[in-house]
């Protein structure tokens, strides 16, 4: 045990200067953003983009239709002056461009560490300690099964992972940063403090190792049946249907069927909203059918007019990119120092 916790300790500290350590992999991480427009793991691959713009259009040419929009340009529709170039947009701008950065040269490679940890320990407790035998070949239905299953796995994590940080103070203070947007663009969806980025990694590292494991001995050519241009079919295909609006003003719901299914862009404003029927609801990532399943489902019916942001968000707090940052880890300190004094 005490062996597996200092490999974790090095792990994490190669990984944390992993890009430092020589120029090649400086230039090798930073070499890898402007990719992230090609890159289709990535939210921001144009694929993503186009799609996301070609259904605000559908949206557009539907409401002019209906005469909903008599003199308004498809541009002012889509990218509102009011709402792009709102003070807490331009400070999106400001904090996404130096996260990026981070990105690359800091968070991927500890959460390629975290990742590693975890197939570690699932070897260590499968293999080693439960004498588990990962498969070596599979059929292509139990292929298939198997990456719906994971995808269930995944997506149920990253569930109880937000609902984690919406209920524990602590945690709270740090997705509270992504709750500050006070308006809805797509440059929001970037406003995450890398506290939150690490845990909903460490909470996924036991599913990430235990694919790594199952998958060890199955042949890539294999499992090319569940993928498309390298990304699995499930996960392009989701990306492909709004990922973008989610944080916008553009309501788009997929209507009463797949709404229980799948989360739409609407679930997503909701769960941005101050409007008290709004709280702790649409807490999924890619399905909500655990909303569903644990009373935490806001159907997005009809439209609604949402006010985002927080209401007891100090003058403040949110003003700056510096104050994304650092805010979060005083008031966490103070949370905490509260707790055990009311213990004490
Ligand atoms: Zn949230
Ligand atoms: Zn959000």
């Amino acid at each position: 045990m005490i062996e597996t916790v200092l490999w974790f300790v090095e792990r994490v500290g190669e990984s944390l200067f992993a890009s430092f350590l020589s120029w090649s992999n400086f230039q090798a991480a930073v070499g890898q953003i402007p990719r992230v427009f090609i890159n289709l793991s990535n939210g921001l691959a144009w694929p993503y983009l186009l799609s996301s713009l070609a259904l605000a259009w559908a949206i557009y040419v539907f409401a002019k239709r209906a005469g909903r929009l008599a003199d308004v340009s498809f541009r002012e529709f889509a990218f509102p002056a009011r709402l792009y170039r709102h003070r807490s947009t331009l400070l999106d701008f400001r904090f996404a461009a130096i996260d990026i950065v981070l990105t690359f040269l800091i968070y991927v490679p500890i959460m390629t560490g975290v990742g590693l940890l975890g197939a570690k320990m699932m070897t260590w407790v499968l293999v080693g300690h439960l004498g588990w035998e990962p498969p070596s070949s599979l059929s292509p239905t139990a292929i298939v099964i198997a990456a719906a299953g994971f995808l269930l796995l995944h997506d149920l994590i990253n569930y109880c992972a937000h609902v984690l940080f919406h209920k524990v103070p602590v945690l709270w203070a740090f997705h509270r940063v992504h709750h500050s947007v006070e308006v809805l663009t797509p440059a929001a969806a970037y406003r995450i403090h890398p506290v939150e980025l690490i845990g909903f990694a460490m909470l996924q590292a036991p599913a990430v190792g235990l694919s790594a494991v199952f998958y060890e001995n199955i042949l890539g050519r294999d499992q090319q049946i569940t993928m498309i241009f390298g990304v699995s079919i499930a996960g392009f295909v989701l990306a492909l249907l709004g990922t973008h609006l989610r944080h916008s003003h553009i309501w788009f719901s997929y209507g009463p069927v797949f709404n229980r299914l799948f989360m739409s862009p609407a679930h997503h404003q909701i769960h941005h909203s101050v409007d008290p029927r709004h709280w702790n609801k649409n807490f999924g990532v890619k399905l909500s059918v655990w909303d569903g399943l644990f009373g935490t489902h806001y159907h997005p019916g009809h439209p609604e007019v949402l006010q985002v942001g927080l209401l007891d968000a100090a003058p403040r707090e949110f003003e700056t990119v510096r104050s994304l940052y650092v805010s979060p880890f005083a008031r966490s300190i103070h949370t905490l120092t509260r707790l055990l004094e009311r213990r004490a």
